[in-house]
């Protein structure tokens, strides 16, 4: 039986590709190995956002290529966002050469393409999967096993035109999956035990905007949000990446309606500044933007935010940084990914090299809201020490005996105590807050 190691680069879409990938192998006769050392082929899933990203990839797969002197059978392929940006220049850069090349639209033919590899006598000439594939988000429905938190991907690719952004080039157009094929998937995992389902996608308040009408004034999303909501078994439901854009009456009036959608937004902001904002082709406002979480705070008043932010765009002032740095103190976001620009060849920002911001002064920038962050994350977790959280309990804590991690509705992270051999995976625990840092809660069973 051919052993297969899958390592995954970036965002929450690739490790849910990856899980799909890896059922789909499973199902296929293949088996998963833990590592490199012990697999007959390994997977690359890769990101592109940030051109460090794609350099520790080429330089990964460089690296592999010295299992092949041990075993001359053995496979190294790439898939993902880099597979598909970069497509068959991969072949010549990685040193070595690879074996298979799968863009972001033909994953679900994996098992297919190393079957084929594997069958021939000699390695033979590479695959190449690169084109556009109408459907095939059908495909990335299986789970490894239900989890007590499941991912659902509900959709892929993106229309909008970010002036920074490799997304529309890596994954495409815009492509929704059927309502009823993710109620199914959903369904499935509630009757395994799942408890928590996010809803993936790069843009999901734009999922079915192609495929469904409005219904009254909900829009296809939040009538997803809807099925998935009243799911027997589903307890919470959650949501990622949505644009600004997204955030209609209908979804607002969601979150005061609907009980087990979580009071957690990651509301992306990019920048703080109007002239940022546009010339990032965001089109929204920072106006606009406060308008979102005002009214979403009158809606749930317990709701967390959660963002992203580039600092440093090309031609960013200090001005506009202050605008950023001033919107994040209004805000005063839990949780950030906060990066500094990183050009992509092939975005219009990439251009515009003559506005490029030194990295010393992206790098202090980065810094400043780094520790605003830190400052935010701390103050709203000292607040819920002696109060009681429902947390679910997703799996053992990676540090300590007898510890256990769950996350509260907000989505803070809670550790706690068991008795020895105690399994409480999956359940629905109250516990009291005893102490908390930036990152963690601590608690104890009530
Ligand atoms: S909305 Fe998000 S995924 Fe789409 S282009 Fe903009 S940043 Fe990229």
């Amino acid at each position: 039986m051919k052993r297969v190691y899958i390592k995954t680069y970036g965002c929450q879409m690739n490790e849910r590709d990856s899980e799909a990938v890896a059922a789909m192998l499973l199902r296929r006769g293949f088996a998963l190995a833990p590592d490199e050392f012990s697999a007959d082929a390994v997977l690359l899933n890769t990101c592109s956002v940030r051109e460090l990203a794609e350099s520790k990839a080429v330089g990964k797969a460089g690296h592999l290529c010295r299992l092949r002197k041990k075993s001359p059978d053995f496979l190294i392929g790439i898939m993902g966002c880099m597979a598909q940006n970069r497509g068959d220049a991969l072949l010549t850069q990685v040193r070595g050469g690879v074996d298979l090349v799968v863009g972001t639209q033909q994953a679900h033919r994996i098992p297919e393409f190393l079957e084929e590899l594997f069958a021939r006598p000699n390695r033979g000439a590479p695959i190449l999967a690169l084109d556009a594939a109408e459907g095939s988000q059908e495909e990335i429905k299986d789970h490894l096993r239900c989890r007590p938190s499941a991912f659902i991907s509900i959709q892929q690719g993106c229309d909008m035109r970010c002036s920074y952004c490799i997304v529309p080039k890596t994954r495409g157009r815009e492509r929704s999956r059927s309502l009823a094929g993710i109620v199914a998937e959903a369904t499935k995992l509630a009757e395994g035990g799942t408890k928590e389902i996010t809803l993936l996608g790069q843009i999901v308040t734009s999922y079915g905007r192609n495929l469904y009408p409005k219904i009254g004034d909900k829009s296809p999303f939040v009538q997803l949000v809807e099925a998935v909501h009243d799911i027997e078994g589903i307890e919470r439901v959650r949501f990622t990446s949505p644009h600004p854009h997204g955030f209609g009456p209908d979804l607002i009036d969601a979150f005061a309606r609907l009980p087990k959608l979580c009071p957690f937004v990651h509301l992306p902001l990019q920048s703080g500044s109007n002239r940022v904002l546009k010339a990032m082709k965001r089109p929204y406002t920072r106006e606009r933007y406060l308008e979102i979480v005002n009214a979403l705070r009158a809606a749930r008043p317990d709701i967390s935010f959660c963002t992203d932010i580039i600092v440093g765009f090309p031609g960013e002032t200090q001005e506009d940084f202050e605008q950023t740095a001033e919107l994040f103190d209004t805000v005063k976001f839990e949780m950030a990914y906060i990066f500094k620009y990183s050009p992509r060849a092939g975005t219009p920002a990439a251009e515009l090299t003559q506005a490029l911001i030194p990295d010393e002064v992206m790098q202090q920038r980065n810094q400043i809201l780094l520790e605003k962050l830190e400052r935010y994350s701390l103050t709203a977790n000292e607040k819920l020490v002696g109060t009681t959280q429902r947390i679910l309990v997703e799996a053992p804590a990676r540090k300590g005996q007898n510890i256990w991690m769950g996350f509260n509705p907000q989505h803070r992270k809670v550790l706690f105590e068991t008795p020895p051999n105690t399994h409480p995976e999956g359940q629905l625990l109250n516990l009291k807050i005893e102490r908390a840092s930036a990152a963690t809660l601590f608690g104890v069973m009530e």
